[in-house]
């Protein structure tokens, strides 16, 4: 895997994910719905079983600042996951941010 924007992803570490963190997220909503792998490790995200608390009119989180103390499934989208979660879209802003096509 090759990536980009190094700096910024040791900083964010660093200093606990703050607001130019967040801002990378377009709000595609897309890592808000369950996923799921086949056997040869293909990873579908079941777009008919959004997250309770994800309003999918607009694909906000209803809960956003309590969502890790609400939601059990709610983690936060770290400096892993912009890295190597293969069920992130290609255009999610961390994905775009930080990994080299
Ligand atoms: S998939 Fe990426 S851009 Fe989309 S909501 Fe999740 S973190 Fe934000
Ligand atoms: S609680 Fe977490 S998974 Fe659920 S909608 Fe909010 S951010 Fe998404």
């Amino acid at each position: 895997m090759k990536l980009k924007n190094i700096g910024l992803l040791i900083r964010s570490v660093l200093t606990g994910y703050g607001s130019e963190w967040e801002s990378l997220c377009n709000n595609c909503g897309v890592c808000c719905y369950e996923k799921t792998e086949n056997d040869d490790g293909a990873i579908f995200i079941e777009f008919d079983k959004p997250c309770s608390y994800l309003d999918t009119s607009n694909n906000n989180c209803t809960v956003y600042n309590e969502r890790f103390r609400k939601c059990r499934e709610c983690s936060r989208l770290g400096a892993w996951h912009a890295i190597y979660a293969r069920w992130l879209p290609p255009d999610c802003g961390y994905v775009k941010k930080f990994r080299k096509f």
